[in-house]
């Protein structure tokens, strides 16, 4: 069988000599042992690891960013509908730093009641003006 003296390259998927060390097609290095395919296994592993860490840094940051933003907002403006999205972000938050998402949780759900409360103050003050 020919196969025995090929293989195919690892990034084109050319076929090429079997003992060579680099795809005559496209240049790429081949693995020739079995620690060498672990150890490239390896740095993709940690280089996936580091990037989902990456991923999840931001998104940890935009949740804190936006729930502190709908926080502060459901003092001044609808409590319910923004303390509520503040609610929910530091739920989605504690999936990341669950101190920091119980803490926005709490800060929250206090500015909502106080803009609730803020809110009635100022209803029934204009209705008696
Ligand atoms: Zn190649």
């Amino acid at each position: 069988m020919n196969n025995d003296n090929e293989k195919f390259c690892v990034k084109c998927g050319k076929k090429i000599p079997k003992e060579t060390k680099f795809c005559q097609y496209c240049g790429a290095e081949q693995p020739t042992s079995t620690s060498t395919s672990s150890d490239s296994q390896q740095v993709v592993h940690n280089q996936e690891s580091s990037a989902k860490q990456g991923n999840n840094t931001t998104a940890s940051t935009l949740l804190l960013v936006f729930g502190w933003i709908s926080a502060v907002l459901s003092l001044l403006f609808i409590p319910v509908v923004f303390g509520i999205i503040g609610i929910v972000l530091g739920f989605f938050e504690r999936k990341y730093h669950k101190n920091a998402g119980n803490i926005l949780i709490i800060v929250s759900i206090v500015l909502m009641i106080v803009g609730i409360v803020f809110g009635m103050i100022m209803g029934s003050q204009a209705f008696e003006g």
